[in-house]
């Protein structure tokens, strides 16, 4: 059986990367697999979390789940700190993971910066929790933009060296999905950096949440270069933008990147109808579509965290159907590894 494992950490501000890297892909998986959609809670307190905003932002990404079309009566929608499973397999990945495969984690290094040595231990295994996650419920595929397939990598990893220690066939090893044209949305501000909930600039990143007053400022302040936008002519023979432009340009591939997402349209064709206009008329467009796309889900969003029940409701439910799932694995892995039930 196919069965696919995801989930965002709540940390604040979903973004216009969170959704078209990953939310948008799940709504459109959701006929064909057998999905867990979690709100990753424990990942999210490897940084300091304030505990009201983290009970908050719990609630969000719940009802942006919801809100962009996740049906959470099929498949499950739950918070991790709700399934201690997720923390008992962890325990055990931080006893198969090597320090050596963490030492070349991107994120660590990126999160941690100069400060590594005042880093938490928690940010440092994040990885471990997160082959947990994917493992507790032997999920085969895992929909996530291009920043976690590291992780996902180290995953089957893991995966595959707790099969080969115990001699045993349990684990399935887990395929990263990395899907549409929008796996890594930059920020506003500075092409070469991702778009992200924990950059300290609100100007960085569009929120799901953002009215169209705050989405036209933002797009309008957003970095461009002084050249008229490109055309088809960017694209090579992969239908990739050629790199050496790319690198040129990031910021200007990155908003027509966005505008061809949000859209559903080949690059190609934006870039054939921007090709050689200047910036002003396309962000009138970019914003105008962002507005339409995101407007009906963050207004829906709005409605749900307005009386919360109906989110609370679907995550209890969600966390009960996930302890149930991962119950019989939990004792299956527990047995492998020789704990005695006395
Ligand atoms: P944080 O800054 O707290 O790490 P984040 O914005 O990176 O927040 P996560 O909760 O870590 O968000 O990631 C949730 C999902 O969104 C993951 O699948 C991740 O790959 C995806 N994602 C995050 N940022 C982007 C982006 N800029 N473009 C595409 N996908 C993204
Ligand atoms: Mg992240």
């Amino acid at each position: 059986m196919n069965r696919i494992f995801s989930g965002v950490q709540p940390t604040g501000n979903l973004h216009l990367g969170n959704y078209l890297g990953a939310i948008r892909n799940w709504v459109r998986l959701q006929d064909q697999f057998d999905c867990i959609f979690c709100i990753v809670d424990l990942h999210a307190i490897t940084v300091w979390q304030e505990p009201a905003e983290l009970r908050k932002s719990t609630r969000e990404v719940a009802a942006a789940y919801m809100a962009a079309g996740i049906d959470g009566r099929k498949h499950i929608i739950f918070n991790q700190s709700q399934v201690p499973g997720h923390s008992q397999l962890a325990w055990i990945f931080n006893c198969v993971a090597r320090l050596g495969w963490l030492n070349r984690m991107t994120q660590f290094k990126e999160k941690s910066g100069n400060a590594r040595e005042n880093a938490s231990a928690g940010l440092y295994v994040y990885p471990n929790l997160m082959a947990a996650d994917i493992l507790l419920y032997k999920a085969t595929h895992v929909p996530v933009g291009e920043d976690q397939k590291q992780h996902v990598e180290l995953a089957r990893d893991i995966a595959q060296k707790f099969n080969n220690d115990f001699g045993v066939q349990l684990f399935p090893l887990p395929e990263p999905m990395i899907q549409g044209p929008a796996t890594r949305v930059m920020s506003l501000r500075d092409g070469t950096k991702k778009m992200s909930k924990s950059d300290p600039s609100d100007m960085s990143r569009i929120n799901m949440t953002d009215d169209a007053e705050l989405v036209a400022q933002k797009i309008r302040k957003a970095k461009t270069d002084p050249h008229p936008l490109p055309g088809p002519e960017a694209l090579g023979a992969n239908g990739q933008v050629k790199d050496e432009l790319f690198a040129a340009r990031p910021e200007a591939f990155n908003l027509l990147g966005i505008y061809a997402a949000l859209s559903d349209r080949p690059l190609a064709s934006v870039l054939a109808e921007f090709e050689g206009k200047a910036f002003s008329a396309f962000k009138q467009a970019l914003t105008d579509l962002a507005v339409a796309t995101l407007g009906r889900i963050g207004a829906e969003m709005k409605r749900l965290l307005a009386e919360p029940s109906e989110i609370d409701a679907v995550l209890r439910q969600g966390a009960e159907r996930a302890r149930a799932l991962s119950a019989p694995i939990l004792k299956e892995v527990e047995d492998v590894v020789g704990f005695l039930r006395p």
